[in-house]
């Protein structure tokens, strides 16, 4: 079939979005080659691919290998048409991307083995949903459902069979299960009505952002420390804006729901007004963002990595259990359960998130120990006198 004859529509500024060619893919039935050649032809970004003639391709078509960057709404489509490019070499015009996922995944585990198991899971994903931003939306909200409740039931099952009563904190204060599954209901109320809206916006903003999508993932390394990184930049965020929480005006009008359980349990940790929820949840998705902006480099799984790590902290740091293996014994400044349980218990002081260098350094600390050092510095200024 000539390119030219392949009815393909392109956006106002010429640029093939990825939609388009996906969905015309599909309803056009004609070989993917075909496709690429007519993107080769359409496309023209600021900064447009490098396209060169693949000569291993078994197939006399045109064929095409493709390199370079396409911005960051390219990324994807690059990501995309690789793959496609490397299935083109045994192409048959009869065979079209798979309806299902495992049949998406198989396709693509058959042309692409340098790719990994998770890249494969990923690529097949984008692939079968045929739309990004409700395969992001939906894997977003889904991941965080999921580690969010999954995450949550240890501690339940915990506090339900009354398992480590020595490690709680607050000992005399073990939750009721009625009491859990209220908050249970709050929380999921919350996350369908405040957070699924936000994370419906997330991938356009991602993607305006420069956030990347494609394959193959970013290092352990690169993940690593841009992960340490996001946990500095959101403590930071949060003990200012945590310790703004605890202002008379603003404490009563939005943080005292939160503050609502004295001996905290693991699924009150995202129980909070929606404000609250929409400011102090912008220290996890704004920090990552803002570093994007200025370094041009993240991958959204590192974010989605990211954001698992610090529901883990925030459940585990308000499940009221204080373990002689809990991190914080091996960690000193790492902030754990007896830091945040403490703030809980006295409604003040304590109030980084993750670490205890803030508290420390401004003297909001509130642990034994600082009290103990507060005494005696008193001691001492009074002798001085
Ligand atoms: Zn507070
Ligand atoms: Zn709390």
């Amino acid at each position: 079939m000539p390119l030219q004859d392949i009815p393909l529509t392109a956006s106002a500024n010429g640029i093939l979005d990825e939609q388009t060619m996906k969905k015309h893919c599909v309803l056009s039935k004609v070989p993917l080659q075909i496709e690429i050649a007519t993107v080769l032809e359409i496309g023209s970004g600021p900064s447009p691919p490098q396209w060169a003639e693949d000569s291993s391709a078994k197939q006399k078509t045109d064929i095409y290998a493709l390199s370079g960057k396409w911005g960051s709404d390219g990324d994807r489509l690059i990501s995309g048409l690789t793959s496609v490019l490397r299935v083109s070499g045994e192409w048959n015009s009869t065979v079209l991307p798979s309806a299902t996922y495992w049949g998406q995944y198989e396709e693509i585990t058959k042309f692409n083995t340098d790719l990994n198991i998770a890249e494969r899971l990923w690529t097949a994903w984008y692939a079968w949903m045929q739309n990004d931003v409700l395969a992001t939306g939906i894997m977003s909200f889904m991941m965080h459902e999921l580690v969010y409740f999954g995450r949550c039931l240890p501690w339940i099952f915990i506090d339900t069979l009354g398992l480590f009563k020595s490690y709680k904190i607050q000992n005399n204060k073990i939750p009721a299960l009625k009491e859990q599954w209220d908050c249970a209901k709050f929380v999921l109320l919350s996350h369908f009505t405040v957070e699924l809206p936000q994370i419906w916006f997330f991938h356009p903003m991602a993607q305006f952002c420069g956030l990347s999508t494609s394959i193959p993932f970013p290092s352990l390394w690169t993940m690593a420390y841009q992960i340490a990184i996001f946990f500095v930049m959101e403590d930071t965020w949060h003990y200012f804006t945590h310790r703004a929480f605890h202002w008379g005006p603003l404490y009563k009008a939005i943080h005292k729901i939160h503050h609502q359980y004295s001996a905290p349990f693991g699924l009150a940790a995202e129980y909070a007004s929606p404000i609250e929820v929409m400011i102090l949840g912008f220290g996890a998705v704004g920090c990552p963002i803002l570093w994007c902006v200025f370094t041009g480099d993240l991958h959204i799984l590192t974010m989605y990595i990211w954001i698992v790590l610090r529901l883990f902290q925030a459940i585990d740091a308000h499940s009221g259990y204080d373990f002689p293996w809990s991190l914080h014994h091996f960690l000193p400044f790492w902030a754990g359960a007896d830091h945040h349980d403490l703030h809980h218990e006295k409604f003040i002081g304590n109030y980084a998130s993750s670490f205890r260098w803030w508290d420390y350094l401004l003297d909001t600390e509130y642990t034994p120990d600082a009290l103990k050092r507060r005494r005696e510095g008193k001691a001492e200024a009074k002798k001085a006198q």
